[in-house]
Order: structure tokens, then C-alpha cells, then sequence
């Protein structure tokens, strides 16, 4: 079927996992797949897309941890491109937002391997607005800082206090188990106890789930009632402009819960 032709490789946002929220070009470029490399990230109603004719490969099979994985998903990339297939490397939200997508392209621009990036909607705006919270607003704030939860431990340190500081919007994204630290190095950065911050988990997902507070109680009102991931950290004024239980985005159809087994 591949034989003959020139493969490819095409990065593919898939938005924060409700499958409303793929692109037109997504969706295109997965119904013309050979092979499709997914992240644990992308769900799996969004994976129920994929044609069952296409070749299957979860990223996480490929690798236990970080580096030794991301070089095997680049071999894999490079090895089906080069065998003429056309590879859909799938990632959640957006591929160059916190998704190692640009080392992926190096990988492949070093082989002259073809490709194509598919941007995705970002988690980082879409899931604050799933929650009723819009990132920006025209008097509470016009700056929006992305940042990464996961810096300790990848060596590189994010500068929390300067960026509390510049005020406006803060979003963490990779940030379970880190809001206390987040909370401390935002409160010494300046930014009062009663600074509206948030919680939101599964954004967009049937199950997303979600806690308001402030800066001063977020901490403890997850102790007492924890999240699950994927989740991010919302920080900043436009917070205390959502409308509780009312979801900005479109509501995806349920799908029946597993029931626990006892
Ligand atoms: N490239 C992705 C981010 C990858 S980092 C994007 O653009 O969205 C993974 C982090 O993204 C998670 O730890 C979490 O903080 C965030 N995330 C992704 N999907 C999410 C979702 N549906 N709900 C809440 N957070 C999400």
C-alpha cells in the first residue's frame, strides 16, 4: 500500500481531549494515515477517529521514561516515513506548546524526512475557558504567562516570583503535586492571598472537574478534594469571572461510567 511513494510525517495537535475541539486538517491527515503515534494525553474518544485500518503506536510502549522514549519515537517516526508510510505523530493540545514537537522536527529535518505540523488547540487556553475563564480580558489583564510545572525536574528553573510580578494571567500547565510550592513562590512574587486561582482537570472531557478558590485556599481545598490529571493551574483576576457549573464550551456527550468492580 506505502510502497512507491514518499512517506511523511504530520505533528497533529489533537486540542485537550474533547474530539469537538480537532481540527478540520487533524482529522484529515489521521483519516490518511499509515500510522498513527499517540501520546497517553490524546483520549481515547479522540483516538476512535483513527480509521481501524491504521497502524496503532502508543508513545508510552515505546519507552520508559523522557529521553530514551522521545529517541525511540523519533527512530519509529523516521523509520516509517523512511519505509514510504505516511505517520501521524499525535500529541495532546498543541505540538510546540510543552510537547517536545520541535525536537521531533529536528529529528526528522537531520533525516530530510518530510513533514508538516498541524497546530492543535492549546490546553493552556482551552482549559481555562472550558472552566468559563478567559485567559485575557480587556481591563484584568493583558498578559498571559504559559509556564511549565515540570522545570526542577528538568533542570531548567522558571523565575515564579518575577513572573507573579508581572501580574496579568499565570497558567501552569504539568503542575500536580507542585501547587503548594506554585502558591509560595507566587505569594512571595507579591501577589495578595486572595488572588483568584483555579484548578482544572480533564478540561473539555466528559469528567473534567474543576476547583476555585484563591491562592490562599487552593492548596488545602485540594488536600480535601484532590483532582486527577491532566490538569493546570490558573492564576490571576479573570478567574474570579467564571460562571460556576456553567461550561464555556460546548458540553461532549457523557460516555457511560465503568462501573467499579468491588
Ligand atoms: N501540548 C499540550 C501540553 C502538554 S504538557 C497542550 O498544548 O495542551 C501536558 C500538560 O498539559 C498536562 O500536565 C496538563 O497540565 C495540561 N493538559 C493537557 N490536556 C489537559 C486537559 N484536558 N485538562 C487539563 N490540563 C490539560
Amino acid at each position: 500500500m506505502a510502497q512507491g511513494r514518499t512517506g511523511k510525517v504530520t505533528l497533529v495537535g489533537a486540542g485537550p481531549g474533547d474530539p469537538g475541539l480537532l481540527t478540520l486538517r487533524g482529522l484529515d491527515a489521521l483519516k490518511r494515515a499509515d500510522v498513527v503515534v499517540y501520546d497517553r494525553l490524546v483520549g481515547p474518544a479522540i483516538l476512535m477517529l483513527v480509521p481501524p485500518r491504521v497502524r496503532r503506536i502508543a508513545a508510552e510502549s515505546l519507552g520508559s521514561h523522557g529521553d530514551a522514549r522521545q529517541t525511540a519515537i523519533h527512530r519509529v517516526l523516521i523509520e516509517q516515513a523512511s519505509r514510504g508510510r505516511h505517520v501521524v505523530r499525535l500529541k495532546g493540545g498543541d505540538p510546540f506548546v510543552f510537547g517536545r514537537g520541535h525536537e521531533e522536527v529536528e529529528a526528522l529535518e537531520d533525516r530530510g524526512i518530510p513533514y508538516e505540523v498541524v497546530p492543535g488547540v492549546t490546553s493552556a487556553t482551552a482549559g481555562p475557558a472550558a472552566a468559563g475563564i478567559p485567559v485575557s480580558h480587556r481591563t484584568l489583564s493583558s498578559v498571559v504567562t504559559i509556564a511549565t510545572g515540570h522545570e526542577a525536574r528538568e533542570g531548567r528553573s522558571v523565575p515564579w516570583e518575577r513572573i507573579a510580578r508581572v501580574g496579568g494571567t499565570i497558567v501552569v500547565l504539568m503542575c500536580s503535586d507542585r501547587i503548594d510550592g506554585l502558591v509560595r513562590r507566587f505569594r512571595r512574587g507579591g501577589l495578595p492571598a486572595s488572588t483568584p486561582a483555579a484548578v482544572v482537570s480533564r478540561a473539555s472531557l466528559p469528567n473534567q472537574d474543576v476547583r476555585m478558590a484563591t491562592l490562599g485556599t487552593i492548596a488545602t481545598i485540594l488536600r480535601r478534594h484532590p483532582v486527577r490529571s491532566p490538569a493546570l493551574f490558573v492564576v490571576g483576576e479573570v478567574v474570579g469571572l467564571a460562571v460556576p457549573r456553567k461550561r464555556a464550551l460546548p458540553t461532549p456527550v457523557p460516555r457511560p461510567r465503568r462501573r467499579r468492580s468491588a
